[in-house]
């Protein structure tokens, strides 16, 4: 048996077909369903419906064999326990800073407001700026504009969601995507299978030619 985690939304939904290349089809819609375990159209493989944020634990325990997570969480998680064979180039977009349109803040010290604390630490100290970070649960575009902070750390695909907020993104941390990533033990217990699934999955992400 092969257990997949994975969250649902945008992750679950651009992993679909990725998943149906590779002959896995989940029983069930996960947005109707309320089953936490869906089984799929394969007897030896199941799905896990979890938070994204709890994607790594879950692979890295063992409790799943393989989850497919965003690298903002993978990296705010830390990814040793884990192994990450494979970017599947889905839920693409970037974690950036962002602060009120038309403002800038004093360039040693700043307060900034996230869920993605420990990358945001990291993000400010290699550039030798003080930061105190405020950790957040969601909605962080409100920081700035009720002065909880100068400054979040989020991700961002359009824009749209810092447009309507008055804020403006600032700088580029990291691009984001979703990858695949493998229970150490798993990788070597169940060898065959976690193989020629990776293998499946990287044919089947890979960016169609233009014709
Ligand atoms: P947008 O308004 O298109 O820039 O999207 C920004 C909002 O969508 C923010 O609240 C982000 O946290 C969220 N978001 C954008 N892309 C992703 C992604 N790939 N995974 C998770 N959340 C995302």
């Amino acid at each position: 048996m092969l257990t997949i985690a994975v969250s649902k939304g945008r992750i679950y939904k651009e992993a679909l077909p990725l998943l149906a290349a590779a002959g896995i089809v989940p029983a069930e819609d996960p947005d109707t369903s309320r089953k936490l375990i869906l089984p799929t159209n394969r007897d030896d493989v199941r799905l896990l419906i979890i938070r994204a944020t709890d994607v790594p634990t879950y692979v890295e325990y063992g409790a799943a064999d393989l989850g497919i997570a965003g690298k903002d969480v993978l990296v705010e998680h830390g990814a040793e326990g884990l192994y990450e064979p494979l970017d599947l180039g889905i839920a693409r977009c970037r974690m950036m800073t962002a602060g009120r349109a038309g403002e800038t803040w004093n360039g040693r010290r700043v307060r900034v407001a996230t869920k993605y604390v420990r990358t945001a630490k990291r993000f400010f100290a290699e550039r030798g700026i003080q930061a105190e970070v405020i950790k957040l649960y969601g909605s962080m575009e409100l920081a700035p504009l009720v002065g909880l902070a100068e400054c979040i750390v989020d991700l961002v695909d359009t824009g749209n969601t810092l447009r309507a907020n008055g804020l403006e993104p600032r700088d580029l941390i990291m691009e984001i995507s979703s990858r695949l990533v493998v229970n150490k033990a798993a990788m070597k217990m169940k060898h065959a299978a976690i193989k020629h699934l990776i293998a499946d999955l990287e044919t089947a992400a890979q960016p169609q030619e233009a014709a």
